[in-house]
């Protein structure tokens, strides 16, 4: 534990003091080595700065890596010399990267690269076709006898369609593969006639424990498989290799680059996951800093005596692979852990915790009549003695804890757990971070500025949609329904609120994600019952949800000293933009386009609009 303490100078004031000084001795240094020539300037912009007094600057100039200006046009004609590449903004904007707190980049790059849906809405007709397609153009590179595997179908936006879908529009494509269809939301798949056969499931094949096999009415198997009755296909399907984790990981990349994303947590982050990235890194290739939070299960922690073993597992991943303090180029950073307190509160899985039950609506949607569900809701997946013990010895060893809670019983379990770790460890600077949190009894809402919990949302839930019209309006009820995703009412209660994507569970659209914070509405072109504002919450402010995906999130990572605003000492990463997301009209947040991204001052993405 000593060794690794050695490593997180971040976590520790004394020791951090003097690496600061350290660091800001070799910036003075250079400078006068070089002089106060800059490596680059952004002049004739706007410079968003996203710090403590919302400065808002005309020019920033980067020397070797970092911020060395942030300030006018006429204070940075001094810092331009032979060596110095000017960029003439043109009036656009730039702003901190975009920090995103909670995502799943290796399997949402892997799915990037199987044959993809794309979360379309799509007729029968065009599912077929889409199926044919990726049949036809892997013809030659896979067997005959080899998996389709396809993913991010939007099963909710075939609307009525959806019921008829079964085996036989697979049946029918021009092949004998096995394929199987995986719905975006994870919750269900598709599979032919010969998947069926290869699994052996049958008309005798009974139900899983939660899981269902769809049976038409002489008791055969439709081919959609609902929640856990899908792990009879999993165990098929052939495991990835470690190539093509890292072909996931470069794929994911790409696509953040792409965005703006200069720094991400990987929500469970596997030995494989950190494998993958560690070899981009090893070519140099790596073009985000890559944070990782290592699993724990409960399993691995059944009672409060087990606790430490658990958290020791995780401690060696970090002293395995984490690279100490953020630098310039991106590296590799292993200081949090990931804990599951519940599921998700969304109908048909209805597995998030709450502390009343689910309902059902046995009346009309005229004349409701709500009575509770007849399934029994989870309890949280840790007890909250154990959970304090995790969190306690997370703490002493510097591991932030990352806590899915979902459902208005876990938050509050969550936090009771994190009031006796703080009661523990006074003082010390643990930093839980709790995703997702979709309904939270108001009686918590200002627990987490007392408790420092920062609450990382997924803003673009926050919309009327299938997953919350369809599959919470009823199962809540009229008491809770209105309450869901609270972001603007833990953030007017004081909560530090930081952003997570959750990619893959929705497509990475950062931008849209940041609309609907501040909207709470549907694209123009949902369907009619999607239109208006989600719920009564009052959302957040174009500069709040900002704040979420640079500062905040970089806060949440433990890295706010060195990412997250463009503020002189802090490295480089920033991104030009084509429009202000902070002045532009919020229903336009989603059309921002990022035209470069530069990560400790390296371009890693151009999309060449840029003047020299
Ligand atoms: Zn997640």
């Amino acid at each position: 534990m000593a060794l690794f303490s050695d490593l997180k100078p971040r976590h520790c004031g004394a020791r951090w003091a003097r690496v600061i000084s350290s660091l800001l001795a070799g910036v003075s240094l250079s400078a006068m080595a070089a002089g106060p020539v800059a490596d680059a300037v952004y002049q004739h912009g706007r410079i968003y700065a996203v710090d403590q007094t919302g400065t808002v600057a005309q020019a920033l100039a980067i020397s070797a890596g970092r911020i060395s200006y942030v300030g006018t046009d006429e204070g940075a004609k001094a810092l331009i010399g032979k060596t110095t590449t000017v960029i003439d903004l043109v009036g656009r904007t730039v702003m901190p990267g975009l920090v995103d707190g909670h995502m799943h980049p290796v399997a949402a790059g892997r799915d990037l690269l199987k044959c993809n849906l794309n979360y379309a809405s799509l007729t029968v007709m065009q599912f077929q076709a889409r199926l044919q397609g990726c049949l036809d153009e892997r013809r030659k590179s896979e067997g005959p006898d080899s998996w389709l595997e396809v993913v991010n179908w939007f099963r909710y936006g075939m609307g009525a369609q959806a019921a008829g879908v079964d085996r036989r529009v697979l049946d029918s494509l021009k092949t004998q593969r096995p394929i199987i269809v995986h719905d975006s939301f994870g919750h269900s798949s598709l599979v032919n006639s010969r998947a069926l056969a290869l699994a052996k499931v049958t008309a005798q094949t009974k139900d899983p424990v939660g899981g269902r096999i769809d049976r038409d009415a002489s008791g055969e198997p439709t081919g959609i498989l609902e929640d856990a009755a899908q792990e009879s296909m999993s165990a098929l399907l052939p495991k990835p290799t470690a190539a093509e984790h890292v072909a996931g990981a470069r794929a994911a990349l790409n696509a953040l680059r792409e965005q703006g994303v200069t720094t991400f947590l990987d929500a469970v982050g596997t030995d494989e996951d950190i494998e993958a990235f560690a070899a981009i890194e090893r070519e140099n290739a790596l073009t985000a800093r890559a944070h990782f939070a290592p699993l724990i299960a409960p399993a691995e922690a059944p009672n409060v005596e087990a606790a430490g073993q658990a958290v020791a597992k995780v401690v060696a991943t970090a002293k395995k692979y984490d690279e100490g303090a953020i630098r310039a180029a991106p590296s590799i950073s292993v200081h949090q852990a990931k804990l599951f307190m519940d599921g998700v509160i969304t109908a048909p899985a209805d597995t998030g915790a709450l502390l009343e039950p689910y309902l059902v609506n046995r009346g009309t949607a005229q004349s409701p009549k709500f009575e509770p569900a007849a399934r029994r809701e989870p309890d949280v997946y840790f007890p909250v003695p154990i959970l304090t013990a995790i969190l306690i010895d997370l703490g002493r060893n510097n591991i932030d804890p990352h806590v899915h809670t979902d459902g208005d019983w876990a938050v509050r379990a969550g936090l009771d757990a994190v009031k006796g770790m703080r009661a523990a460890l006074p003082g010390r600077d643990v930093r839980p971070a709790f995703a997702h949190c979709e309904l939270v009894d108001p009686a918590d809402y200002p627990r987490y500025a007392q408790l420092s919990v920062i609450p990382v949302l997924s803003f673009q839930w926050e919309k009327p949609a299938s997953d919350t019209v369809d599959g919470a309006r009823d199962s809540l009820g009229p008491r809770r329904w209105p309450l869901i995703e609270p972001a603007g009412w833990l953030a007017a209660n004081g909560a530090r609120i930081a952003y997570g994507s959750d990619w893959p569970v929705d497509p990475l659209d950062e931008w849209f994600a940041l609309q609907v914070g501040v909207t709470r509405k549907a694209r123009p072109d949902a369907p009619p019952k999607y239109s208006g504002r989600l719920g009564k919450d009052p959302g957040l402010s174009r500069a709040a949800v900002i704040q979420a995906i640079t500062l905040n999130a970089a806060y949440e990572l433990h890295e706010e000293r060195y990412i997250g605003s463009l503020e002189v000492g802090k490295l480089a990463d920033l991104i030009v933009l084509d429009t202000d997301p902070a002045t532009v009209s919020p229903e336009r947040i989603s059309a921002t386009k990022v035209l470069r991204t530069v990560v400790g001052g390296r371009v890693v993405y151009d999309a060449g609009e840029l003047k020299k």
